[in-house]
């Protein structure tokens, strides 16, 4: 590519991502941390939709690769553990970015207990550890065979030198891990497996495919315990750059906490080998943002929307009383529409500001798949207007018959 071209492409670039920015903060998705007292670098605070939207993200990795298999035991474990295990596992002598020319510990040091009882520890960096360190516990609560895995969804803490780019690089994110557990001779086989696993769960929130690139990480930069490694990349506005990553960690781990497994088909004792695919929740919300951010003309307008996916999109469906000043239409609006699809579906938006088409654009900013208005037909035949966001269309569709439309789009 020539010079010309790339410096087109940075602009158009770097103005999509301050359009998501912008709209992350004036629709309150994503606010910047702590920011009436001047901001703190590396951390966001999330408003009404974006904890929606991260959510409806997060519960459908869950469902995915917990709730739907019968291999996998969840685990919620503490942030702060014994400052031993960071030692064993070699992070408080290697996790390090260079610095001036030295080596500075990315890890988030702190305190726990007071006086002389206090003793140092970190905000764990990965949540892969709170996994390991409960192998035993979980093998001895629920005896699963080979292959199985440990899932967890939690925060991590990394003290970035130079945080930047929105939701991408943050001294404080989230992460979803898998540590799937197998015996030594089949790690190819279960590499590859989760490696389609991860590309389908990517397409399915609807990461735009054509944006993912994968990368075969050479030794040299791989992590110490990696056997091997397939980072998923994704065009972000500022750069190719890593989204998720799938590593062989082999039986580093277990062999450094002193773990193993009682083998009852083969008998004895041996350490399974691990695969884990790794997703940032905080990379995957922006990549799905900006997978889903469109521009279109509507109208002799551009509008901006959000096409995200209807299981996905913080609001569902957005109610409207075709005009505020009429109660009859707003009380059947409000107690015939609202209220049932509301206490079906909880993320069901009232919106009754402006004319239809400003409650519209509002609704697609948002990614809202569908509005449904309640006009004077309403009052004599109990059908509405639903809007769709995508195409713009209209149809009519019984009240009673609401919630399973819906339903059916999820
Ligand atoms: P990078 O090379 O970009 O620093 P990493 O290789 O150190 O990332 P991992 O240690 O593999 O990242 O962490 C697993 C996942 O956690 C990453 O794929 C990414 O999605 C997410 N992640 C890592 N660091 C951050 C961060 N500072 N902010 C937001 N998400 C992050």
């Amino acid at each position: 590519m020539n010079k010309k071209n790339t410096k087109k492409e940075s602009t158009e670039n770097s103005n999509g991502m301050e359009k998501i920015v912008s709209l992350c903060k004036r629709r309150g998705f994503v606010f910047p941390g702590s920011e009436i007292y001047g901001g703190l670098a590396g951390t966001y605070d999330w408003g009404h939709f974006g904890v929606a939207l991260k959510n409806n993200i997060k519960q459908s990795w869950w469902k995915k690769f917990v709730d739907a298999r019968r291999d996998m035991y969840g685990i919620d474990a503490a942030i702060l553990m014994n400052g031993k295990v960071w030692e064993a596992t070699g992070h408080v002598a290697n996790f390090a970015d260079p610095l001036d020319g030295k080596q500075f510990n990315t890890m988030l040091k702190t305190e726990v207990g007071a006086g002389e009882e206090a003793a140092i520890s970190y905000l764990r960096p990965e949540t892969a550890q709170g996994m390991f360190v409960n192998f035993k516990n979980t093998v001895d609560a629920f005896h699963p065979k080979l292959p199985f895995g440990m899932a967890q969804i939690g925060k991590a803490f990394r003290n970035e030198i130079a945080p930047r780019d929105f939701l991408f690089r943050q001294r404080e994110f989230e992460q979803m891990e898998i540590e799937y557990f197998v015996r030594s001779e089949t790690w190819e086989k279960y590499f590859e497996y989760w490696r389609g696993e991860m590309l389908g769960w990517m397409e399915e929130v609807g990461i735009n495919m054509g944006k993912v690139h994968e990368l075969e990480v050479l030794k040299e930069d791989r992590a110490h315990y990696s056997s091997r490694t397939v980072d998923f990349y994704f065009d972000f506005p500022f750069g190719n750059k890593e989204l998720f990553g799938l590593a062989y960690r082999a039986d580093f781990d277990l062999k450094t906490h002193k773990l193993e497994y009682t083998d009852e088909e083969e008998g004895g004792k041996m350490v399974p080998h691990v695969i884990e695919p790794t997703f940032g929740v905080d990379r995957a919300v922006l990549a799905v943002l900006l997978s889903a951010y469109m521009e279109d003309e509507k109208d002799g307008e551009i509008r901006s929307y959000l096409k995200l996916k209807p299981n996905i999109a913080p609001v569902i469906c957005a109610v409207s009383p075709l005009l505020k000043n009429k109660p009859e239409l707003v009380e059947y609006a409000n107690t015939k529409v609202y209220a049932p699809l509301k206490e079906e579906f909880g993320r069901v938006a009232w919106d009754d500001n402006g004319n239809i088409g400003k409650r519209y654009r509002r609704q697609d900013e948002i990614g809202t798949p569908f509005c449904i208005v309640v006009d004077f037909d309403t009052l004599s035949d109990d059908t509405v207007t639903v809007r769709d966001r995508d195409t713009g269309g209209q149809e009519r569709v019984k009240v009673s018959e609401l919630t399973r439309f819906i339903k059916n789009k999820i």
